[in-house]
């Protein structure tokens, strides 16, 4: 296992991390339980959940699990996330985390999925911050961090404000183009850095053929190399994988195991082939980012990519809504001035791929 330093807070965490978000079985405690032991007895330390997963279950799984591991002497760290922002709303939380979970600290835990800076002010003025401050004085909380879906300079921006010792946001390679911004805050702010979804949501496992540029070594999986991809971007503390099966935890456990070191060269040669594999993908790298009526473009056109990558029409509207928290209706804006395609790096039909967003039927 390699282990990195989190930001400035003194804490060693393992950089294979375990998602808790993906149990192919909530109900099969032993088998949850068993998957944790065995990811902690491979020197995963990071261990991560939220309020929402499977309803409450997934904290109290791994509640079960921490419990089995202190039994066992193997040490962890553990974080979750609040969506609540006024303290009323966050005490009550976090006390019933605290009890499904069977701790009375919670490591890391997070202001839960920004998902634009309008929404970030919004409950910063509910106080979110006075109250994580007082959480963390009285010993509830140890590390103020926050979760994001912001991509680029918006993220740095939101990093950049000095209230975070950590930072968790998605990063693959599918999408690093639009949150390398990110890693000049973090490396200014000497913060950590956990990513998730290092897989791409599946669409790297699934599309084998497309990601073959992520592999260094001729004998890995497309999913190893993925996950080595991760691993070799020093400014990333954790990288965390949700695993659903215990098979899935010991591929993760061999590919960090089995690890050999990626130089920074090799992983600009990486990141520039990319964009070949990536050819009618958006590629989320933002140059088209400047729409006069306001889309976010590279938000619409990562949705579309679910529809290639996919092929399924609501794949399109569920990345909208869920994902990025972007009105459909927002496509219909567009007076077709060509800027964006213009701006384009990979020359994608811009103006019919948003028509095409427009005409769907919820
Ligand atoms: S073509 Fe449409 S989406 Fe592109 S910049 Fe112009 S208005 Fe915006
Ligand atoms: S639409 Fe083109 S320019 Fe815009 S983010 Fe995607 S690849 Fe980059």
């Amino acid at each position: 296992m390699i282990y990195r330093e989190y930001g400035k807070t003194g804490k060693k965490v393992s950089t294979l991390g375990f998602g808790g978000m993906r149990f192919a079985e909530i109900d099969n405690r032993n088998v949850c339980v068993e998957m944790m032991v065995e990811a902690a007895r491979g020197g995963v330390n990071y261990f991560d959940t939220a309020p929402e997963y499977f309803g409450t279950k997934g904290e109290e799984v791994f509640g079960e699990g921490l419990a089995e591991l202190r039994r066992q002497g193997l040490p962890y760290y553990i974080a979750t996330k609040t969506f609540k922002s006024s303290e009323k709303d966050i005490r009550n939380e976090i006390e019933d985390q605290l009890k499904r979970l069977g701790i009375e600290t919670i490591d890391f835990y997070h202001i839960w999925c920004i998902t634009n800076l309008p929404n970030w002010e919004k409950r910063k003025r509910k106080g979110i911050l006075e109250t994580f401050h007082k959480l963390k004085e009285e010993g509830l909380i140890r590390h103020i961090c926050v979760s994001s879906h912001l991509i680029g300079d918006e993220i740095q921006e939101l990093l950049m404000e000095g209230v975070f010792e950590g930072v968790l946001f998605g990063y693959s390679g599918y999408n690093f183009s639009t949150r390398q911004a990110a890693f000049k805050a973090i490396t200014s702010k000497q913060i950590g850095c956990v990513v998730m979804n290092p897989l791409g949501g599946g669409l790297i496992p699934q599309n084998p053929e497309i990601f073959q540029f992520l592999k260094t070594q001729s004998d890995e999986t497309v999913v190893e190399a993925a996950l080595r991809f991760l691993f070799a971007h020093k400014e990333i503390t954790v990288s965390l994988v949700g695993f659903d099966t215990l098979e899935h935890v010991r591929e993760a456990l061999k590919a960090i195991n089995e690890y050999k070191p990626i130089t920074q060269e090799q992983l600009n040669t990486i990141k520039g082939q990319a964009g070949r594999s990536f050819e009618g993908i958006c590629t989320g790298c933002q140059y088209c980012d400047n729409c006069p009526e306001g889309i976010p473009i590279p938000k619409m056109m990562d949705a579309y990519n679910q529809k290639l990558l996919h092929g399924q029409d609501q794949d399109i509207l569920s990345r909208l809504k869920w994902h990025w928290n972007v009105p459909q209706a927002d496509a219909e804006k567009c007076t077709e001035c060509g800027r964006c395609e213009e701006a384009c790096t990979q020359h994608l039909d811009i103006i019919n791929r948003l028509k095409y967003i427009a005409g769907l039927r919820p």
